[in-house]
């Protein structure tokens, strides 16, 4: 077993004294792969988990939501197939058979979770875990120590307190619904928001996306915020901005009514909320160690992880970090590697992470947006690409997709890719391989496209659409 710094005797007395080398509490995205590394290391690994083994991810995230926008993607795939030929009956949809399916894939991932955990050599506990002090976590009745303990307790949905609160639902129930509603109200303008916006209407719910503000999808490039809230009413969902939602009451035909500040009123069937996650850290006793919280509740850490109390270390969603898996799985190896494997340690690089909102179509992002790019002071070149991709031709489709690059004039490097159009996810996911490589916008002009595609469009924009 290797460690960051070497243990004199005392210390490796003290460390036999442990049950563990390493307890790590959460079995999600980084939980899971900071066991797992750190046991392929050599180290005593245990871990607690308290609902469902792969965390958010799997059960109530990333997993689930990408299905179900799958399955919300059909109903525009089977009305564009007439164009091409065929007759189609009128598509039905089932939405029970969607979430026993769903279901039983997810219940599939769990399994594969708890064999990845246990082949690794890794002890599972499985309830809910609280630090008893530094070194030590109690699960049910019984207690176990570690020299080091690992905080992957990720995030849960937070929703504002208003009157008619009790009536709303949340991210995580929204996975299980009984039955699909007709109509839908979604509060918010982040990622889940969008993405459940896109997957109720492409169910066939009628739906209403609220958000506070201006427009939606704040942090993205401003041109993608307003194509993408264009192709949404397009689409024929109803968007509402400056929208504050001041209650909720449940009517006496047992429908919901939405109630805004400005008087104005909504009757719906279900209001989903997305307004941002809190770190999950209810009843986890940090009061019985050195563990300090930032303003807005984040676990506090230093860029190896390390907490304020020399014991713990914390990472993910817990952390103020950004909130995705590919982040939470990058620190929990990159943490597995400093402390029981420190020659293969690489710190993680937060720069340029490739992002996509999973709505019909896809948005991807990867870099800075113009307006981050200006201020950070970078003269710019600017392409831009609009254009209704080939397959929208025939089917009769006026959707168009959205293309971006953001260049510096003074270097030549591409500092933002972004798109809107159907597999952007896929398409940027490349593309951030060549950013992070550094290349310029003459790597992009010198690279041949594949024809015909739309991701061709990226190496073929030569001419600015607007220059500093
Ligand atoms: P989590 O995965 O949340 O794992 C934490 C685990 O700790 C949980 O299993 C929890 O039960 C357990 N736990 C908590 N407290 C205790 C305790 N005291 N004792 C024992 N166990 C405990 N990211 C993407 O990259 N792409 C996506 O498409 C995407 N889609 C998402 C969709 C939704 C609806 C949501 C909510 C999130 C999505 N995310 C997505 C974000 C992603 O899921 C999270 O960033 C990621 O799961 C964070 O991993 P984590 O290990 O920090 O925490
Ligand atoms: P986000 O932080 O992305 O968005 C929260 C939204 O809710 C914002 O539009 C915010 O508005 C709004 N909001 C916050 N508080 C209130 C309030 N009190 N009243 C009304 N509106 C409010 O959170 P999400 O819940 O959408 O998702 C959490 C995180 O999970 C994401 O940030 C992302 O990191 C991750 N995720 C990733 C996905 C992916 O990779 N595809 C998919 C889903 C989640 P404002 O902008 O004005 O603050």
């Amino acid at each position: 077993m290797r460690y960051a710094a070497p243990l004199d005797s005392s210390e490796m007395t003290s460390m036999a004294q442990y049950d563990f080398d390493l307890f790590v509490i959460g079995a999600g995205s980084g939980g899971v792969r900071a066991s797992r590394m750190a046991a392929s290391y050599g180290a005593r690994v245990g871990v607690a988990e308290d609902l469902y083994l792969g965390g958010t991810c799997v059960n109530v995230g990333c997993v689930p939501k990408k299905l179900f926008a799958y399955a919300a993607h059909f109903a525009e795939d089977f009305e564009d197939a007439e164009g091409y030929g065929w007759d189609l009956a009128k598509a039905g949809f089932t939405w029970s058979r969607l979430l026993d399916n769903k279901n039983a894939e997810i219940t599939r991932l769990n399994g594969i979770y708890r064999n990845l955990l246990v082949s690794a050599g890794v002890t599972l506990v499985e309830g809910r875990a609280r630090f008893v002090d530094s070194h030590t976590v109690a699960i049910a009745d019984r207690t176990y120590t570690a020299e080091r303990i690992l905080i992957a307790t990720g995030g849960w949905p937070h929703i504002p307190e208003f009157p008619g609160q009790e009536h709303v639902i949340s991210s995580n129930d929204v996975f299980f619904l009984k039955d699909l509603p007709k109509r839908a109200v979604v509060v918010g303008g982040g990622y889940i928001a969008i993405e459940f916006a896109s997957i109720f209407h492409g169910l066939g719910c009628d739906t209403s996306l609220l958000y506070r503000g201006e427009l939606f999808l704040r942090g993205f490039d401003k041109e993608v915020r307003e194509h993408m809230a264009r192709t949404m009413e397009q689409k024929g969902l109803d968007l509402r901005f400056n929208a504050d939602v001041s209650r909720v009451d449940r009517l006496e035909n047992g429908c919901l009514q939405v109630t805004m500040l400005d008087g104005t009123r909504i009757e719906t069937d279900l209001v989903l909320y997305a307004t941002g996650r809190r770190p999950n850290l209810a009843g986890l006793g940090l009061q019985n160690t050195d563990v300090t919280l930032d303003d807005k509740g984040f676990v506090e850490v230093d860029k190896q992880y390390q907490t304020a109390d020399p014991a713990i270390f914390a990472i993910g969603d817990v952390t103020p970090t950004v909130q995705l898996t590919p982040v939470a799985l990058a620190e929990g190896m990159a943490l597995a590697r400093r402390l029981y494997q420190p020659a293969d340690y690489r710190p993680v690089d937060y720069d340029d992470i490739a992002t996509a909102v999973f709505c019909i179509p896809n948005i991807a992002t990867l870099g800075l947006t113009e307006e981050q790019a200006r201020e950070r002071g970078h003269t710019l070149k600017v392409y831009e690409s609009r254009f209704r991709a080939m397959r929208n031709t025939m089917a009769g489709r006026s959707e168009q997709s959205f293309m971006k690059l953001v260049v510096d004039k003074a270097t030549d490097r591409v500092l933002g890719v972004h798109m809107i159009g159907p597999e952007a996810g896929e398409i940027i996911q490349g593309l951030a391989v060549a950013v992070k490589a550094g290349a310029t916008k003459a790597v992009f002009d010198a690279t041949l496209g594949i024809h015909p595609t739309a991701a061709e469009e990226f190496v073929t924009m030569r001419t600015p659409t607007r220059e500093d």
